[in-house]
């Protein structure tokens, strides 16, 4: 993707034509800059894995995964999009860690869930997971996010591994505290393939005051100790990139994380990543009065950190640095939607992008529906679920309820003219 700041002004067409025309280019990219990983996989996992880790360079769309090659047909013609071959799915909502950007923070104690249940403190059982990752029988990526800590659900191991087994590409975030050199192990040995380390800070004062409760030393032997285990076992995966969200108290630390990272991978020798990347993730305000967080970068400051980062090595994602929503690329690029994501009790809503904005109750009850109640299929092939897709895309329609409020897209001259629909 082009940094936001070059395309602000890109009528969606023109976005689709300059920046998935290069699409094959990407793909080829990333099967060369993987390469090691892809001889592991086919040594040690066979050519099963090592096809589907190949397809997932080609299909699935963005951070560094895929290069999205069949995303201008889903835009243009949504009905072709196939039975979804990547999902996020919600593991947890339980965390011990109350970070200053997260809704977990500003989460009504009193949430519940549509069926009664607190709304923090649930997992999601392997008997759940189970039962909706087998509706997807060609899945070939998932991230297990959401908000909660992922390994304080005890089972989650266990569906990594299962997911292994399955030979899914797995990707996701953590905050690296619940974490010990246990998981390390397994994690390198079941070959997940690449974990995002969220650090907001290139100093402990300034990660200890944005990630309140969690420990910076802790976090960083945690990381150390990953990479010491893949340098046992010679392996290259799991790649460890990392988030980081800027913001008004840590922006003058992008540089310095950029270096922190970069002495990291000089240290061990390259064994961190394969491709070094780091993630400079939008903050999302969901307390408009918190000056700490309010962040609006100068061109300046993105041009000197993306020249730093090329001088040290590290692919950086810096691409949406604004919660201005006039930065942001038109909505009717979007094509996230064929990656549905899937809120702890099963509820379906369009991507990930519509989560972190302390709006549950909103959530569920414009859900498409609900995965164990009734088949992902009879969900996915519903008229509303249909018209959505369609909806969506096109620059001339309302905008459908659930992506008011998205993250990633610009929606405010549509919603101006067309308004918002509420049936979707
Ligand atoms: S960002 Fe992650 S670690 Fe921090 S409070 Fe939210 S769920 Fe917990
Ligand atoms: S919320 Fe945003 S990213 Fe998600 S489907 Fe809607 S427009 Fe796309």
């Amino acid at each position: 993707m082009k940094d936001i700041r070059e395309i602000k002004n890109k009528t969606g067409i023109r976005l689709i034509v300059m920046d998935r025309l290069l699409s094959p280019s990407r793909a080829l990219k990333l099967c060369w800059s993987n390469r090691k990983s892809l001889a592991y996989i086919r040594r040690k996992f066979g050519w099963k894995r090592w096809l589907n880790t190949v397809l997932n360079y080609w299909y699935i769309t963005g951070e560094n995964t895929g290069a999205g090659l069949l995303d201008p047909l889903f835009k243009f013609f949504p009905s072709l999009t196939p039975y979804p071959l990547e999902i996020e799915v919600e593991f947890t909502t339980i965390c011990n860690i109350n970070c200053l950007q997260c809704e977990y923070r500003h989460w009504d104690p009193k949430l519940k869930l549509p069926d009664g249940r607190p709304y923090k403190g649930q997992n999601l059982t392997f008997e759940q997971f189970k039962n909706m990752v087998d509706q997807f029988p060609n899945l070939i990526w998932i991230n297990p996010t959401g908000e909660g800590s992922p390994f304080l659900n005890p089972d989650f191991l266990k569906m990594l591994e299962y997911l292994k087994k399955r030979n899914v590409y797995v990707n996701f975030s953590t905050e690296g505290f619940n974490w010990n050199r246990e998981i390390s192990k397994k994690i390198v040995e079941i070959g997940v393939d690449k974990l995002w380390f969220s650090i907001d800070g290139a100093t402990k004062e300034t990660y200890q005051k944005i990630r309140v409760g969690s420990n910076w030393d802790r976090v960083w032997n945690n990381i150390r100790g990953l990479v010491e285990e893949k340098i046992k076992a010679k392996s290259p995966l799991p790649q460890i990139c990392f988030h980081f969200t800027p913001m008004a108290l840590n922006r003058h630390e992008l540089i310095p994380f950029i270096d922190l990272v970069a002495d990291l991978q000089e240290e061990y020798e390259g064994w961190v990543a394969e491709y070094l990347t780091i993630d400079f993730q939008q903050v999302i305000i969901n307390d408009p009065k918190s000056a700490e967080l309010q962040y609006e970068p100068t061109d300046e400051e993105v041009r000197n950190v993306h020249k730093h980062a090329k001088k040290r090595g590290v692919k950086i994602f810096y691409t949406r640095p604004s919660y201005d929503e006039e930065t942001k690329p038109a909505g009717d690029c979007c094509v996230v939607w064929k990656e549905p994501f899937f809120l702890i009790n099963g509820d379906v809503v369009p991507c990930c992008a519509c989560v972190q904005r302390n709006n549950r109750t909103w959530l569920h009850e414009f859900t498409f529906g609900n995965i164990f109640e009734k088949p992902f299929k009879e969900i996915w092939n519903s008229d509303r679920y249909k018209k959505f897709r369609k909806m969506v895309v096109n620059p001339k329609a309302p905008v459908p309820i659930l992506c008011q409020g998205c993250a990633v897209y610009n929606f405010k001259d549509r919603r101006e003219k067309y308004g918002v629909s509420k049936n979707i």
